[in-house]
């Protein structure tokens, strides 16, 4: 058995609620007005989280002005950092003259343009407001395209809240990822879409094994399912996208994040004969409004960040990113902690372990307890990374603020040295890894809560929402 130890971790806890004594008081009262204090799931974490009031740069603050290097970004979406420049300029020019419009505008002709010259999977983008709803349409296209209803997922994937794929249902088939054999087998002829991550986001950063996209993309083609690839994350990976950067070529591809500049989006794109679906100039066409769609804020700021956000811009990012990650290993291994990278591009996630796990499950097998000792601490050491262990970079961040990050980790995992309890004789993490992961069953991310809630009108009793996505 592995756990945390009650001493290490309290002292955390106290130490954390005397720095952050207004982010409490402003938790206990948000508890009254909002359930569980929040209104997104993934922001909270125990006993409660600091309220970031304002960002500058790679740089934040919380209400009670100790400042953090942000490695979270808003979960990626802020590649640029906060206040970016060019961003800033643009949505400023534009506040003035209308923000949303019921009509077309020359807003979103710019960054649709911009989307179909640049990645190649997309000859048409429909603008929705999240990822959620991108994948809400695709859904919608591709039910419509092929007259079925079932769909393949991967377990630990995550899409956005779309019940069918969230929550599972009759028509969802949920398959382990990186298991090509078992993915072939579930996607046959009653399949309407076939919906993957280029790697497992919020369920660890885990990559793809070679082959693995292209083998169900090949599938998906040859039983007429509609091959959907989330690159809601991905896309600031590669210049073109990571579609084009593994040779895929999916049906339909799904968008937001940076395509917003820090502003809500999503979007689907796609070949002009599927999008077309969806078209309300066609008879029977798919009727997909939003009363934001495309409003004036999020397509001038996405313009104005993917702009920016060229090759070598991508290129700088992920080499900070693959040195960072280095480091980040090295310096756990100095000080004795168990630990590996996942990453891509310029997505990280540390992981407690020495073997970097394949799916859902095996991550899911790494004591949730250690994962939150490490986050409580880095927040202590002025790192603000996901609670999950994930973590990103923005162009704003420099060498002076990565070291501080390195350095950030370094005393971190000093903290959580004592923290990490194992039982007598099972010096093997990983083992001890393998073996949860044999016991949690295959559709189970159940994590388990080490520190008891500040209050406890939230109670997830499911485990669900343990390590929400983002
Ligand atoms: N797909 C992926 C891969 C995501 O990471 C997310 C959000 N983290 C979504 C879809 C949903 O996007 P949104 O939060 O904008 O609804």
């Amino acid at each position: 058995m592995s756990g945390v130890a009650a001493g290490p971790v309290a002292d955390l806890t106290a130490e954390y609620a005397a720095r952050t004594i207004r982010s409490g008081d402003h938790h206990r009262q948000a508890c009254r007005h909002l359930p569980g204090g929040e209104t997104r799931s993934v922001t909270m974490y125990q006993p409660y989280p600091v309220v970031l009031a304002e960002g500058h740069g790679a740089l934040v603050r919380d209400l009670d002005g100790n400042e953090y290097v942000d490695v979270l970004n808003n979960y990626t979406s802020l590649v640029h950092g906060h206040g970016f420049g060019p961003v800033v300029e643009a949505v400023t020019a534009c506040l003035p003259s209308g923000t949303a419009f019921p009509a077309p505008h020359p807003a979103q002709l710019r960054l649709a343009g911009m989307i179909t010259g640049r990645y190649p999977a997309v000859q048409q983008v429909r603008f929705t407001n999240s990822g959620t709803e991108a994948s809400l349409l695709a859904l919608r296209v591709a039910r419509s395209a092929t007259g079925r209803r079932r769909i393949v997922t991967f377990t630990g994937a995550y899409h956005g809240g779309v019940p069918e794929i969230i929550d599972g249902g009759p028509d969802t088939v949920p398959v382990r990822y990186n298991d090509a054999d078992q993915a072939v087998a579930a996607i046959d002829s009653s399949v309407a879409a076939v919906f993957v991550e280029p790697f497992l986001g919020s369920a660890g950063v885990i990559p793809a094994a070679p082959g693995f996209l292209s083998q169900i993309a090949g599938r998906a083609r040859q039983v007429g399912a509609v091959f959907v690839l989330d690159e809601v994350q991905s896309l600031r990976n590669a210049p073109n996208g990571t579609h084009a950067a593994l040779g895929l070529e999916p049906d339909l591809l799904l968008m937001g994040k940076i395509i917003g500049g820090g502003f809500p989006v999503g979007a689907v794109g796609g070949r002009t004969a599927l999008m077309d679906l969806t078209s309300a100039a066609r008879p029977g066409g798919l009727s997909c409004s939003g009363t934001f769609n495309g409003n004036v804020i999020s397509m001038t700021a996405g313009a104005a960040a993917l702009a920016a956000l060229d090759g070598p811009a991508i290129g700088e990012l992920n080499g900070r990113a693959a040195d960072l990650g280095r480091r980040i290993e090295a310096t756990a291994a100095r000080a004795g902690i168990p630990a590996c990278v996942t990453r891509d591009g310029s997505i990280l996630e540390v992981h407690l372990t020495e073997r970097a796990p394949t799916c859902a499950e095996e991550a899911a097998a790494i004591p949730a307890a250690w994962e939150s000792a490490l986050h409580l601490a880095l927040l202590l050491e002025g790192v603000y990374a996901a609670p999950r262990g994930s973590l990103n970079l923005s162009t704003a961040i420099g060498h002076d603020l990565l070291a501080r990050v390195e350095d950030g980790y370094a005393r971190a995992f000093g903290r959580i040295r004592d923290a990490i309890a194992l039982a007598p004789g099972q010096s093997d993490v990983n083992r001890s890894a393998k073996e949860e992961a044999e016991k949690v069953g295959a559709d189970d991310n159940r994590r388990h809560d080490p520190f008891p809630m500040v209050h406890g009108d939230y109670q997830d009793t499911a485990g669900r929402f343990a390590n929400p996505p983002g």
